[in-house]
């Protein structure tokens, strides 16, 4: 085995990287497809404030702020959080 499957099967290295996802990209992964798919859209649309995105999640259980969100979302610009911008 070499060295690249070694280190692709070391969970400590998996989890490391896991530690740049954001909580929305974690809230993300863990949704199951279609709600995962109706969120990626509303966070693509620049059309739609944050915070109302927040208030949507607050009330389906999930409490996550609109700070957080706004980082997630620019991502794209460089200035936000490490999640992979196809998240
Ligand atoms: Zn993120």
């Amino acid at each position: 085995m070499g060295n690249l499957a070694k280190d692709l099967q070391s969970a400590e290295n998996l989890s490391n990287s896991r530690t740049r996802i954001c909580s929305i990209g974690k809230m993300l992964v863990s949704l199951d497809k279609e709600d995962r798919e109706a969120l990626t859209k509303v966070l693509a649309d620049p059309l739609i404030e944050s915070s109302a995105i927040a208030r949507v999640l607050d009330k389906n259980g999930i409490s996550i702020g609109g700070d957080l969100i706004r980082r997630h979302r620019r991502r794209a610009n460089g200035n936000g959080c490490m999640c992979p911008k196809d998240l």
